[in-house]
């Protein structure tokens, strides 16, 4: 069975995320995972329980998202031996890039990604593990999931370190892929 923490480790990870109120506007309550990152031994022990999981998943590519999915997702590929694909917002990325819109409470946001992200896979589709740090309402995860499926690569499952279940985000995303989140917010 796939690794997931006791009680007493989700404790333990949660103690190193700093909540920070209104921002970055009155009435959100950021979940700040600098203060993990900043501990050696909380980041390590997050990695490697990523790696316990999925290193017997079958999957060739990390895919990250902007910008604190690639902290994690790119230290995960790395350990796992795994390529990694950064998604990023409008403009940054250099080549010819694939998009996806996605609503916002106002407005609405995008996503690229490099056309040819996946073109050494040796995998028919390819195959990828998805990759942020949370997942709130899971706009912008679903859109990720539909940008893959535009040029026809599975992503096998989603991986969130914090899941804010009262948005209900991870159903949204369920209904097309599997989700795994570390951490559940209630
Ligand atoms: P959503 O598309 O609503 O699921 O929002 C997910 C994205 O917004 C992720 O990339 C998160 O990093 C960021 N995000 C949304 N809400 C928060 C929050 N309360 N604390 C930290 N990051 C957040």
């Amino acid at each position: 069975m796939a690794a997931i923490l006791n009680n007493k480790e989700k404790e333990y990870l949660f103690g190193k995320i700093r909540d920070v109120y209104d921002f970055p506007k009155p009435g959100i309550i950021f979940k700040d995972i600098t203060t993990l990152l900043n501990d050696k031994d909380a980041f390590n022990f997050l990695i490697n329980h990523l790696v316990q999981r999925y290193e017997t998943f079958d999957f060739e590519f990390i895919t990250g998202i902007e910008s604190r999915g690639f902290i994690f997702g790119a230290a995960l590929a790395a350990k796992l031996n795994r390529a990694f694909v950064p998604i990023r917002k409008p403009k940054k990325l250099p080549y010819t890039t694939i998009s996806e819109k996605y609503s916002l409470e106002y407005g609405i946001d995008e996503i690229e990604m490099h056309i040819d992200a996946f073109s050494t896979a040796k995998q028919n589709p390819p195959k990828v593990l998805l990759v942020d740090d949370l997942i709130a309402t899971g706009g912008t995860a679903t859109a990720a999931v539909r940008l893959l499926r535009k040029i026809d690569v599975e992503c096998i499952e989603a991986c969130f370190l914090i899941n804010l279940k009262s948005l209900k985000g991870d159903l949204e995303i369920a209904k097309t892929t599997p989700v795994y989140s570390v951490l559940e917010v209630f």
